[in-house]
């Protein structure tokens, strides 16, 4: 089909070394929707989304998430298993070979920016192979107009070619597939994965090493939203917790689902430009906002869908990790610039798949800072020979993979910004009561919701022996009563109604909490080393 773009300037890929390319320059989603029919990459769903498959993976790779060690990196990357360095002239050739394997194709080329705040904007040049990966981007980044557009400042450049494969003896990579950081070049080559959420977090990665160092700005794995008057909140967690599940709220305006940074002046502003869900389970009554996104433009992955067209979200046949992706847009209450004041309340969401852990509870400031460095959730292994124990995963300022910097940075700047703003820090668990995985359930998103709610109200007043008991193993105050909430379901003892099974297991996930941070023990003041479980 005749690629007629929206826009009209062109551009040329010859000052980089891609030669002869056919170039789709910032087509418009309707047109690279069409394109993805067109090729047989793609299914219009029921709803008028387009539904692809990254194929193999359909996960982040995080251990083939590299960043090259150059003299910009090599004295404040906190390097290790999660940034893992990688051979500066391993990557001139590696950048060669994906502009070989680029030349002579049909690409699509976007240009667009991250940061909603003009002062820490910056623009970003997206190469993709396939279609689909050009709509994530137009999905996921900020959205210049045409006017921009003519002024536009390349500051990024991600090559994204999922069928390119390296050569690991050649290359230094692990395996075929890889996403490569080089801070000097200001580069980033993704290849082997169509997994498209490895483009955006490639550019929080770059966010959250830059911002600190450069604009004291702290970069957040972070929601937020703000409510009627004017007040912000965040939602800290890993995958999976909720973050843009409990932001998508109709009575708050959304600013972002998942990156945010916390500026010097005290404003709160999203780098993204639109929302990444999960849709597993996704159901209108349970999750209206997000369900009612999933229209033209929204492009969805790794879903299944039946002769209708209509997508069964309780198919995980493909990936647990079903998602779509959609422009902020989307979503009908929205802040917009997505900017937001201090906030006032902040949580940090964990699904512990112990259940022992409270489903709401209010943080000292030592507390807030000792779990925002140990940064929990649980996994739950492997369902092999029906064993389905849960794990505990630990993950620094809740987003461990993302940031390259040592966590205390992170974690000493929300220290000071949290004391500055005076805020609320509540630790929600939004995974397992009545029992762990396998014999309790996943708390009501009802419930969470109502907590959640009553935080931001201030319906749960001071912490008081009226109000709250403190936990005997976490040390957090757990809210005696709720609005919205029955009072047995605040306390995860009660609801497991199997007082010596409770504490055996409280014990254990306090004791791993202690034993996850060692490591830290050096770096925390006595006021953060009070806050870690008084048990265990
Ligand atoms: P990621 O960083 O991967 O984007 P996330 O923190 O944004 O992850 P969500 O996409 O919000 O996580 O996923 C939370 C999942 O858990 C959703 O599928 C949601 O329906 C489900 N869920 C079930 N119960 C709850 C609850 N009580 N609170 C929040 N989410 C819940
Ligand atoms: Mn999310």
């Amino acid at each position: 089909m005749a690629l007629s773009a929206l826009f009209t300037k062109t551009i040329s890929l010859s000052q980089y070394g891609i030669k002869n390319a056919t170039i789709a320059y910032q087509l418009d989603p309707e047109e690279l929707h069409a394109i993805c029919v067109e090729n047989g990459q793609g299914t219009t769903t029921s709803t008028g989304a387009l539904a692809i498959n990254t194929g193999t993976f359909t996960g982040r790779s995080p251990k083939d998430r590299f960043i090259v060690i150059d003299e910009h990196t090599r004295d404040q990357v906190w390097w290790g298993e999660i940034n893992i360095p990688f051979d500066k002239t391993k990557f001139e050739q590696l950048r060669k070979r994906m502009l070989t394997y680029l030349s002579d194709r049909n690409l699509f080329v976007r240009d667009a920016f991250a940061c909603a705040d003009a002062r820490y904007r910056i623009g970003i040049r997206v190469i993709n192979e396939n279609a689909w990966s050009n709509l994530f981007a137009y999905n996921m980044f900020l959205r210049p107009t045409e006017a921009e557009l003519d002024n536009f400042k390349e500051d990024w450049l991600i090559l994204n070619a999922p069928g390119f494969k390296a050569n690991p003896e050649l290359d230094g990579t692990r395996q075929e597939n890889f996403a490569i950081i080089s801070f000097e070049e200001k580069t980033v080559l993704i290849g082997g994965t169509g997994y498209t959420g490895e483009i955006k977090k490639s550019i929080f990665s770059v966010l959250n090493f830059l911002l600190p160092v450069t604009q004291e700005t702290l970069p957040m794995h972070c929601s937020a939203n703000v409510g009627e008057n004017g007040e912000t909140a965040v939602f800290f967690g890993l995958s999976g917790t909720g973050k843009t599940t409990l932001s998508a709220d109709p009575d708050r305006k959304l600013i972002g689902d998942d990156e945010h940074g916390w500026t010097p002046d005290n404003t709160i502003f999203n780098f993204e430009g639109g929302c990444y869900a999960k849709v597993i389970n996704l159901s209108e009554e349970q999750e209206p906002d997000i369900f009612n996104a999933i229209t033209a433009g929204a492009l969805l992955e790794n879903v299944v869908l039946d002769a209708d067209g209509e997508v069964d979200f309780s198919d995980t046949s493909i990936t647990q990790n079903t998602r779509v992706s959609y422009p902020i847009h989307h979503i009908s209450n929205i802040q917009s610039p997505s900017i937001g004041k201090n906030p006032k309340n902040i949580f940090f969401l964990t699904a512990d798949a112990f259940g022992v852990l409270p489903p709401i509870s209010k943080l000292t400031p030592g507390q807030a800072a000792y779990h925002f460095i140990s940064g929990y959730t649980a996994k739950v292994a492997g369902t092999e020979a029906g064993v389905n124990e849960p794990v505990p995963s630990f993950s620094a300022c809740f987003g461990a993979p993302f940031m390259p910097l040592h966590p205390t940075v992170y974690a000493e700047m929300l220290s000071d910004k949290m004391k500055e703003a005076g805020v609320n820090v509540w630790l929600i668990n939004t995974g397992w009561t009545g029992g762990p995985y396998g014999i309790g359930k996943r708390m009501a998103l009802k419930y969470t919701r109502a907590m959640i709610n009553a935080a931001l109200s201030g319906a749960l007043g001071e912490v008081t022996h009226e109000n709250y008991h403190i936990h005997s193993v976490f040390g957090v105050a757990q809210p005696r009563t709720c609005p919205g909430v029955p009072n047995s379901v605040l306390s995860p003892r009660q609801t497991w109604n199997n007082d010596e099974g409770y504490y055996k297991t409280a014990h254990k996930l306090a004791a791993a909490f202690k034993n996850n941070f060692k490591k830290f023990e050096a770096y925390a003041s006595e006021e953060i080393m009070a806050g870690q479980p008084p048990l265990g």
